[in-house]
């Protein structure tokens, strides 16, 4: 799929700090949100990835989610936040490999809102990516963890969860979404 990346807008200090406007979530039907994002490039990175990890979680936080990842607020980066104890922030993930157990579970998602659906899961994951610091990490997840990891992983890869849901339960979750924006 080809699209046009817009350049992210960031404001330089003159203590050359990089400071990040404040962000905004762009529409569910935003061409960002159906891009494979290219790998983020750590040795020619085009935002600090130690600012910009910061400026995600913060952003994942004060919108109330449990993960964000970067094209979510519009920015062409193969990164996203998870919260946690504490939250941290995944640069370039792979999954390596995962248990033989699935699980279905309704997830929700800051970029479609009220729409709540069942998505299939691996149940444990063993993942691989980058920290900001630029240190590669091995790690497994288990439960809501490996879920949010999963449905974080699929928006960077343009999946969702109306991408990743099956027809019924799409139907059951617009009919959900319908009462619930009357609200
Ligand atoms: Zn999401």
């Amino acid at each position: 799929m080809e699209f046009t990346y817009t350049a992210p807008v960031i404001k330089t200090q003159e203590n050359k700090k990089q400071e990040f406007e404040k962000a905004s979530l762009v529409s569910s039907n935003d061409e960002i949100l159906k891009a494979k994002i290219l790998p983020f490039d750590f040795s020619n990175p085009p935002v600090d990835p130690i600012e910009f990890a910061h400026f995600l979680v913060r952003t994942m936080l004060e919108r109330g989610g449990i993960g964000l990842a970067a094209n979510q607020i519009g920015y062409p980066y193969r990164v996203f936040a998870m919260a946690g104890e504490p939250n941290f922030v995944c640069y370039n993930p792979i999954i390596i490999g995962h248990g033989d157990q699935e699980e279905k579970a309704k997830e929700g998602c800051l970029s479609h809102h009220n729409f709540f659906v069942k998505v299939k899961r691996w149940k444990s994951i063993k993942t691989r990516f980058t920290m900001p610091n630029g240190e590669a990490t091995t790690k497994v997840f288990a439960g809501l963890t490996a879920r949010v990891f999963q449905h974080e992983l699929d928006h960077l890869d343009g999946e969702s969860i109306k991408t990743r849901s099956s027809f019924l339960d799409r139907e059951k979750a617009y009919k959900e979404k319908m009462k619930l924006d009357k609200k």
